[in-house]
C-alpha cells in the first residue's frame, strides 16, 4: 500500500498522524515552502455544530490520540447587531492559531508525525499522484480542486476581509457582529490571541458582485463598529482579503481509493463557516478506512448531517433584516436561551433553530 496526501493542512496532517498510529506512513505533498495555513490568523474551534462533541480538544486527545493545545478557551461570546448587544456565557470552544505562528495547529500536528515525509514546495496534481500511489487523499483546502473528479454542491462562495489588530482585549471573550450594512448575510468576529492582539474578520457570501467590490468599504465600517462596541481604538497591523472561498460539499467522500477530506470533503459547516473540527475528523476517518478500521462513507455521515443542518440555519439567518437581527439579539438576553450553549445535553442546532423560528416563519 502506497498512500499520498495532497495538502499539509489540518485534514491532510490529521490523516497522516492517524495512519502512523496504525502502522502506516504517507507521502505528503505541500505546495508551500513550509507548513502552515496561507493566513496568519486566530481561528475559533467550537463544537457547537458537531452534536456529540462537547470539547473538541479533549475529544481528539482522548478518542484519537491527537493532541492540540489551543491559545485560550472562550467563555463569553458577544453578539452585536445594528442597535443591540447581548452575550452568552459557557464552554463556547477554543481559540487557536493558524499559519506561521509557532503554536499553529498545523505545526502542532506536523510535530506529531514520526515517519511520514512532507515534500515541501511540491504542487501536486491528482492526475500525476494517482498514477504512482494506491491510495490518494485529497486535502488541498479548496472544494474546486475536486471538480474534475466528481460533482459537488456549492452553498456559497465567500469574501473575507480581515486583519491582525492591536488593542486591549479579554483573552477568553469573543465578539461577533451581525449587521447587513457591512456584513451582508454574513458576520464579523474578533478573536483575541493575547491581551494586546486579535484577529478581526468580516466575512459574507458573494451573492452580489457589488458586495465583493465593496469589501474595503464594508471592512472600514466593520472596524469602526468594532471600535465603538469595544469602546477603544482598534489599530490595524496586517490586513488580508480573500475572495471566492468556497463553502460546499462533495457528493462522494470516497471514489475508489481516492479520499476527499477537509474543505475538499465539505468540512465547513455553512452556518458560520467553521471548518476546523470537521477537517480534522474527516482526515482521521479517511485514515481509519485506509487502515481497514472503518468505512469512510459511514464514518463521515454525521459530518454530512452537520453540514445539512447548519445549511438550514444559514438560510434562515440570511433571510433576516437588521431589525430582525436586533430582535434575535434581544432575545438572546433571555436566560432560557442562554442555556443553549451552556447546557451539556442541549442540542445547540435545535436551540438555534428554535431561536430563529419566530423570525423566519411567516
Ligand atoms: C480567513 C479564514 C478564517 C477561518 N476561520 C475559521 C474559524 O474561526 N474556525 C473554523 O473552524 N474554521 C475557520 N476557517 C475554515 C478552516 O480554516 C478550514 O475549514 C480548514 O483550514 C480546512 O482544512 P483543510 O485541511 O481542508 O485545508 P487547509 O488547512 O487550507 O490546508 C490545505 C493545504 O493544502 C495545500 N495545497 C493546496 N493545493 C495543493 C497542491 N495542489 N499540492 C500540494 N499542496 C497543496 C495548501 O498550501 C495548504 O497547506 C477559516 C477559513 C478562513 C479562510
Amino acid at each position: 500500500m502506497k498512500t499520498a496526501i495532497i495538502g499539509a493542512g489540518l485534514a491532510g496532517l490529521s490523516c497522516a498522524v492517524t495512519l502512523e498510529k496504525h502502522g502506516h506512513t504517507a507521502d505528503i505533498f505541500e505546495q508551500r515552502k513550509k507548513i502552515g495555513f496561507h493566513y496568519d490568523i486566530a481561528e475559533l474551534m467550537t463544537p457547537i455544530l458537531h452534536a456529540p462533541i462537547k470539547d473538541a480538544v479533549k475529544f481528539f486527545s482522548e478518542t484519537h490520540d491527537i493532541h492540540l493545545k489551543p491559545t485560550s478557551n472562550v467563555q463569553k461570546i458577544y453578539v452585536h447587531s445594528e442597535n443591540e448587544s447581548a452575550y452568552v456565557e459557557g464552554k463556547i470552544g477554543f481559540i487557536n492559531m493558524r499559519g506561521e505562528y509557532e503554536e499553529s495547529y498545523e505545526k502542532q500536528l506536523a510535530e506529531q508525525l514520526v515517519h511520514s515525509t512532507i515534500h515541501y514546495d511540491s504542487h501536486a496534481t491528482y492526475e500525476d499522484i494517482s498514477k504512482e500511489y494506491t491510495h490518494v487523499v485529497l486535502a488541498t483546502g479548496n472544494l474546486l480542486d475536486i471538480q474534475q473528479i466528481q460533482p459537488y454542491d456549492l452553498a456559497y462562495p465567500s469574501t473575507f476581509a480581515g486583519a491582525l489588530v492591536k488593542g486591549d482585549f479579554v483573552r477568553n471573550e469573543v465578539h461577533t457582529w451581525f449587521n447587513n450594512h457591512f456584513a451582508p448575510q454574513g458576520m464579523g468576529y474578533l478573536l483575541p490571541h493575547s491581551t494586546t492582539h486579535a484577529t478581526l474578520v468580516n466575512v459574507y457570501p458573494q451573492y452580489e458582485d457589488d458586495w465583493v467590490h465593496r469589501r474595503n468599504e464594508f471592512w472600514q465600517a466593520m472596524v469602526k463598529q468594532a471600535s465603538l462596541n469595544l469602546n477603544q481604538k482598534i489599530t490595524i497591523e496586517k490586513e488580508f482579503t480573500i475572495t471566492d472561498y468556497m463553502v460546499g460539499k462533495c457528493n462522494y467522500p470516497r471514489i475508489g481509493n481516492t479520499f476527499f477530506v477537509g474543505n475538499c470533503f465539505g468540512a465547513i459547516t455553512p452556518f458560520l463557516g467553521f471548518g476546523q473540527t470537521g477537517s480534522i475528523l474527516s482526515g482521521i476517518y479517511a485514515a481509519q478506512d485506509i487502515c481497514g478500521l472503518g468505512n469512510y462513507e459511514e464514518l463521515s455521515k454525521p459530518l454530512y448531517k452537520d453540514y445539512d443542518d447548519s445549511l438550514v440555519l444559514r438560510r434562515a439567518i440570511e433571510s433576516l433584516s437588521n431589525h430582525q437581527l436586533d430582535l434575535v439579539t434581544m432575545s438572546l438576553r433571555n436566560s432560557m436561551l442562554k442555556k443553549i450553549v451552556t447546557q451539556p445535553n442541549m442540542s445547540v442546532l435545535k436551540g438555534l433553530s428554535h431561536l430563529l423560528k419566530p423570525f423566519t416563519s411567516k
